[in-house]
């Protein structure tokens, strides 16, 4: 018997808004604890909520990217619970009406393509932060996040491999951060996912039981925690045994999933809708304000890139891969309409000093116009693409004029046939065996004889230029 497994996900997004989701209080994240409370945040009794508009705006693009339909009627509910770091014992959040239904994500995988359907995305508040420093006496809680607006995108059970869940999450990643809704920061938790695991039968069609993983905070952990989990619950079957539904968290250390609790334990959450908050109008109108701020998506300008600048999948995929390198690139392409050329010298040069540096490309010190002046050099024969490459890292480090450094460094291209004939007659008079070879029809000589002036010019002499006027002086 073999076993197929099915995969589904709920990511909790952060989004960026100034304030909480139902109060003033700053999101910031980082300050020192329960700086940003208030007596909303912190439950007191008789605080009142008030829906932020920013979020709900927020999730309704992130909800239209994401191919959703909009409810027109959106209610809170109250998810009852107990745990420290809730001080209402309940969490506003969306059930039965989620503000965004039915959408889906396309991805490319391993050139494969296939739908994600997604089955709702809702609003709701965070939870706040336990604290258990061993220098306290007991656990510390601090309420800074309680309060944050979540947006969680739950997808239908139909994804099949950890391959496939780090491309859909990389994709909603993107999407989101392009939107600017949120950071996508998976370290600082800003961008969290569970996924829920089962296995079948190859072929079959129910669903198994579903185990869902948690604590992940990095696509390497993601991937190696559901190929563990894939393992484990293989082996169980294979037994004979069953798999328990329950939830497991990913212990980094040991490299494996431990449970956390089980199905018994599962709470009971007791919704029912916020007596507090009036039930959410959402216009028409308002829909399709909205609908006009998203521009051009990820995935359509990915396509534009191919079809209007002529470049591989692979590299509009790159410079897509956020919105910011996507405006550099054609900020430059409308400098200088050579996009394959820049395309070539983003993706390695620039790139690469950004990586190595840790930037990103909204602080690169290398502007567009920087770029598109030092490919310019290399256009007009100044200097060699490899001289311009060699050059970038001084560039990028100097923050100096490639015109400038060029000037400084001397590096400029000799063209100028009066210097390079001075040259070429001097190799010409040191090697006169190889001349009289070439002169009887040894035409590889003219490599060795081109070293020569190449060397003589200090590596400056234009290639082209050289050889044109080397071939006139050996004919002559
Ligand atoms: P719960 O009520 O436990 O939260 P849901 O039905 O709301 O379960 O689903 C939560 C997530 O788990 C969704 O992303 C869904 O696609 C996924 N899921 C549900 N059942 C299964 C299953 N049997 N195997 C894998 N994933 C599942
Ligand atoms: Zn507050
Ligand atoms: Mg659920």
């Amino acid at each position: 018997m073999s076993y197929e497994a099915v995969i589904g996900l709920e990511v909790h997004a952060q989004l960026l808004t100034r304030s909480k989701m139902f109060c003033g209080c700053g999101t910031e994240f980082g300050l020192p604890p329960n700086t940003q409370v208030c007596p909303v945040c912190l439950g007191m009794p008789g605080s009142l909520p008030v829906v932020n508009k920013q979020a709900v705006e927020m999730a309704i693009r992130a909800g239209l990217a994401l191919n959703c339909s909009i409810r027109p009627t959106n209610r809170f509910a109250r998810k009852n619970y107990f745990y420290p770091d809730l001080p209402k014992g309940y969490q506003i959040s969306q059930y039965e009406a989620p503000i965004c239904e039915y959408g889906w994500i396309d991805l490319a995988v391993n050139g494969r393509s296939m739908r994600v359907r997604i089955r709702r995305a809702h609003l709701e508040e965070d939870a706040g932060k336990n604290i258990h420093a061993s220098e306290a006496p007991g656990s510390l809680v601090d309420f800074n996040r309680a309060g944050t607006p979540l947006l969680e995108i739950v997808t239908e059970p139909e994804m099949g491999s950890a391959e496939e869940v780090v491309t859909y999450l990389k994709s909603l990643r993107d999407l989101l951060v392009y939107l600017d809704v949120c950071d996508g920061n998976m370290e600082e938790g800003s961008f969290r996912c569970e996924p829920n695991l089962s296995l079948r039968p190859v072929g079959a069609t129910t669903l198994g039981t579903k185990v869902e993983l948690k604590n992940i905070n990095s696509f390497k952990f993601v991937k190696e925690a559901l190929e563990y989990e894939i393992g484990r619950q293989t082996k169980v079957l294979l037994e004979g045994k069953t798999v328990h539904q329950e939830t497991r968290l990913w212990d980094i250390e040991r490299a494996q999933t431990v449970v956390m609790r089980s199905k018994e334990e599962a709470h009971d959450y007791r919704y029912f809708p916020d007596p507090d908050l009036v039930p959410l109008s959402i216009s028409e109108e308002w829909i399709a304000e909205l609908r006009e701020t998203l521009q051009e998506l990820p995935q359509a300008r990915l396509q534009r890139f191919v079809t209007e600048y002529s470049l591989s999948e692979y590299d509009a995929g790159v410079l897509t891969s956020s919105r910011a390198l996507a405006d550099y690139f054609e900020r430059c392409v409308k400098l200088f309409n050579q996009p394959k050329t820049i395309s070539n010298f983003v993706m390695g040069e620039l790139l690469r000093e950004l990586n190595q540096t840790g930037s990103d490309v909204e602080s690169s010190p290398v502007s567009p116009e920087r770029l598109v002046e030092l490919l310019g050099l290399v256009d007009n024969g100044s200097i060699s693409l490899k001289m311009a490459r060699e050059l970038f890292p001084e560039v990028y480090a100097s923050g100096k004029s490639p015109e400038q450094l060029v000037e400084e460094k001397g590096l400029r291209q000799v063209s100028d046939e009066g210097e390079l004939g001075k040259i070429i007659v001097s190799v010409i008079q040191s090697n006169p065996t190889q001349v009289v070879q070439y002169r009887e029809g040894k035409e590889t000589v003219l490599g060795f004889l081109m070293g020569q002036v190449m060397k003589a010019s200090g590596g400056k002499a234009h290639p082209q230029k050289v050889m044109e006027l080397l071939k006139k002086a050996l004919a002559g």
